[in-house]
């Protein structure tokens, strides 16, 4: 199991409707950080503040600037997250179990991971306490 290297697949995935919030951090955003709170509409995220209709892009996922690997000439796209320290649990606790992240091509996965999925399981909570923590 690697660490995150934010490739951003779970938050494009889960961008569209994919995502919830509970009442508590909705009432959280609604008195702190108004710019968040109005991407909120009845209890749901991320919607358009005009149309209130669902946007199909997380509006807080953020293109980093892209550094060619050295030697390799390869260049991957990165992602970062505006609200980082404010994300909804449920960005916070993703991913949480190994089947969740093959389905959708989570790259923290290496294939031995596959192979003993209870020590790969193991190993994502190791990881992840810091991210949940934060
Ligand atoms: S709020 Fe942040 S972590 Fe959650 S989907 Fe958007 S960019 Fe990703
Ligand atoms: S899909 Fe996996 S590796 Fe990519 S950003 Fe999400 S958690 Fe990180």
């Amino acid at each position: 199991m690697k660490e995150c290297n934010s490739c951003g697949k779970c938050c494009i995935k889960y961008s569209n409707g994919g995502l919830s919030a509970s009442q508590s951090e909705i009432e959280l955003w609604d008195v702190d950080s108004p710019n968040i709170y109005r991407h909120v509409h009845e209890g749901k995220i991320w919607m358009d503040p005009n149309t209130h209709e669902p946007l199909e892009l997380c509006p807080w996922l953020k293109k980093e600037p892209t550094t060619s690997g050295l030697g390799s000439g390869s260049s991957k796209v990165r992602y970062s997250c505006e609200i980082y320290f404010d994300r909804p649990d449920d960005c916070r606790y993703y991913p949480s179990t190994l089947s969740e992240m093959i389905l959708d091509e989570c790259e923290m996965i290496e294939p031995k991971d596959i192979k003993n999925p209870k020590q790969a399981q193991k190993a994502l909570e190791f990881i992840m306490a810091d991210s949940r923590g934060s």
